[in-house]
């Protein structure tokens, strides 16, 4: 399988035609770019360094937190450029529940150049996939989407089937770090041998990483040497 590189997989085939032209998605001014006008781009809420290597929680200095330390994630490393907080927040909440499918070219492209460019080649790209209830009920899967605009439909190496979630688990919010990793434990199911290959997981918001996490793990069982995470943002404090 023909592997590819980060610059292709951030910036090489997004669809620039979706997010040009159009006003920006915060202010509504005409002066936009890649879907946001000067002021309002800058006052997005980047994740600063130093941050954890591993969970990209903000630290006093860069190296890796005392949870990854103690408990080390299944994933190798997870790619975060933006904190979940208002105005993102609001984007995704009417990307996700407003069915505002436009924004997901705006938000894919924030996911695919909000990361400085990295060395690490993938084989294989793939959004967190939703259970069939849940797609059934919002319609689409907005991970997916996400990974669709930063890759293009390149079907050799962006393999949305690749694995699926075999049962509807509730909603993570509201629930403990515990309780979160407890309620996706063997929720994914791959339906390929993956021996060697290094696999970039595509997802809209990470609050604990439970759900990475569950997910990492069976690619791993399925013989993935590397599992990457790509997220548009990060919440900072998970609730307990
Ligand atoms: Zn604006
Ligand atoms: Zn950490």
């Amino acid at each position: 399988m023909q592997s590819f590189t980060v610059s292709n997989f951030l910036s090489g085939l997004i669809d620039i035609s979706s997010i040009f032209n159009q006003p920006c998605a915060l202010c509504g001014n005409g002066q936009a770019q890649q879907g946001f006008c000067a002021p309002c781009h800058r006052d997005l809420p980047r994740l600063a360094p130093p941050f954890c290597s591993r969970c990209a929680l903000p630290l006093p200095e860069a190296g890796v937190c005392g949870r990854c330390l103690r408990h080390p994630p299944i994933f190798d490393a997870l790619h975060v450029p933006y904190v979940y907080r208002y105005p993102i927040s609001s984007l995704i909440h009417a990307f996700k529940y407003g069915r505002r499918l436009e924004l997901a070219g705006i938000l894919g492209h924030l996911l695919a150049n909000g990361t400085p460019p990295i060395d690490q080649k993938y084989d294989i790209v793939i959004a967190v996939p939703l259970s069939k209830e849940r797609l059934a009920e919002r319609g689409f899967n907005q991970s997916l989407e996400l990974a669709r605009s930063v890759v293009g439909i390149i079907p050799h190496r962006f393999l949305p089937g690749l694995c699926w979630r075999k049962c509807n688990t509730h909603s993570q919010a509201g629930l403990s770090p515990r309780q979160r990793r407890r309620n996706v434990r063997h929720a994914f199911c791959v339906e390929t041998r993956l021996d060697g290959l290094s696999v970039a997981v595509v997802d809209d918001v990470v609050t604990t990483g439970s759900t990475l996490d569950s997910l990492a793990s069976e690619l791993k069982k399925w013989g993935a040497k590397r599992v990457d995470a790509w997220a548009l943002c990060r919440t900072l404090r998970p609730k307990t």
